[in-house]
């Protein structure tokens, strides 16, 4: 086994100030947490303002590596090569080594950058980097020294134990989940919304999601496809609670009553509404949409005012300026574009109106909502009381 530590470097959250320490510790919890489902032992200690991640003994490198990248907050994750022997020469023979067994292909430009921070250490800084620069290039013939921009920036460090490294290998960037509060997400089965979760949980922020289905119009395997995008979501965001809520009374009602063109905005707006009271219930602070300016009917810029019209809480829209093939980027980035096109049906296009407004007037909506009054609120009561709740991301 070739690196028994992953030095974890964050970006953002190093700039916190006295709080710092929080941002670290959720730092921290996130990366146990996406490690759980990995093979091996890991200790996430904190040290100086750096994370490590240390492996007792075996483990799935690849594996834990594709789960760190995972980790919101994290900017670089550094596989090291640790060695307790600190005698110079015999450090020499593995900084040789490391090189040798890590860059197969020779042909590459490289600068050693050493550091002390036992300071007792007999050998200078800068006499190691020259020191381990010759023995380099006596080893590897082919290989260049370049100080300015090297293809390797090689960085020995002499602490309790030398720490060899060159890797960085990016990580998601962003905030751990956990110190940003908590949003709840409309979760259709589109490919819009995931991609609008999985960028608010980037900034920190905790999601459940809800879901909306009308059975039998919809079917199981739509609502499948629901769990499965929240579970690829929860990958990113941490476990999460999915809400599915049926919506088939509430729908028939809107369509009984209200004129048919004016169904989607009202649809919505129950969505809304619902989505808030479940929030309020559950500790989320905000609302968390897919929509993108203009994409469909129902988001115009009059129809998203009159959808907006119901809410009281913030509603994020973090696709709201982006085209369909920016947010098809992200989704197939993160891996949730393949479910997201998978045909099931949508509650939302099976009682479309041929010719839905595509500038509602808020006053008319509210005016058409009224023909609603006899049986709304107890329809909407019932669909929050029986919603059925689904735990997703437990492995992760
Ligand atoms: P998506 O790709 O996310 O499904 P969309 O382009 O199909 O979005 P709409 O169907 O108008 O757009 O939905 C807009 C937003 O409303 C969605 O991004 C989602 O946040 C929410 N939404 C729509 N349908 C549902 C549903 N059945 N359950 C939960 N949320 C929904
Ligand atoms: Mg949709």
């Amino acid at each position: 086994m070739l690196y028994q530590s992953l030095l974890i470097k964050y970006a953002e959250i190093g700039t916190k100030g006295k709080n710092r320490f929080l941002f670290e510790d959720a730092l921290m919890k996130q990366i146990r947490c996406a490690l759980k489902p990995v093979d091996g032992t890991f200790e996430v200690t904190k040290e100086a303002g750096r994370i490590y991640v240390q492996a007792d003994g075996e483990y799935d490198y690849e594996d834990a590596v594709e789960a760190l990248k995972r980790v919101f907050g994290i900017a670089w994750i550094c596989p090291m090569f640790q060695t307790e022997e600190k005698d110079f020469e015999k450090l020499k023979k593995q900084v040789t080594e490391y090189v040798g067994a890590v860059y197969p292909d020779r042909h590459k430009t490289f600068k050693v950058d050493s550091r002390r921070a036992d300071k007792k250490y007999p050998v200078s800084s800068e006499q190691m980097n020259r020191d381990l620069g010759e023995v380099i290039l006596e080893a590897y013939p082919e290989m260049r020294v370049d100080v300015h921009h090297p293809d390797i920036l090689l960085r020995v460090e002499v602490r309790n134990v030398v720490n060899i490294y060159s890797e960085m290998i990016p990580g998601p960037g962003g905030m751990p989940v956990g110190t940003n509060g908590k949003a709840m997400l409309l979760l259709s089965g589109g490919i819009d919304s995931p991609v609008a979760g999985y960028m608010i949980a980037k900034r920190g922020v905790k999601i459940d999601a809800v879901y909306f289905h009308a059975p039998p119009y919809t079917s199981e395997r739509a609502r499948q496809k629901v769990v499965d995008l929240a579970e690829l979501v929860s990958r990113y965001a941490g476990p999460m609670q999915l809400h599915v809520v049926n919506f088939t009374d509430i729908q028939l009602y809107i369509y009984e009553q209200c004129p048919h063109e004016e169904l989607t905005i009202i649809m919505r707006r129950y969505m809304m509404r619902i989505a808030e009271a479940i929030a309020k219930e559950t500790g989320s602070l905000a609302l968390i949409t897919g929509e993108s300016i203009g994409q469909v009917a129902s988001q115009t810029v009059q129809s998203l005012a009159a959808t907006n019209d119901v809410c009281t809480m913030p509603v994020f829209r973090p696709v709201i300026g982006f085209d369909k093939q920016e947010i098809v980027d992200i989704s197939e980035k993160i891996g949730t574009y393949e479910t997201s096109i998978e045909p099931y049906e949508d509650c939302c296009t099976i009682f479309v109106a041929k010719h839905p407004v595509t500038k509602p007037n808020i006053h008319v909506i509210r005016n058409s909502e009224e023909k609603l009054q006899e049986k709304i609120d107890e329809l909407v009561k019932t669909a929050i009381e029986t919603r059925e709740v689904v735990r997703c991301g437990e492995g992760r």
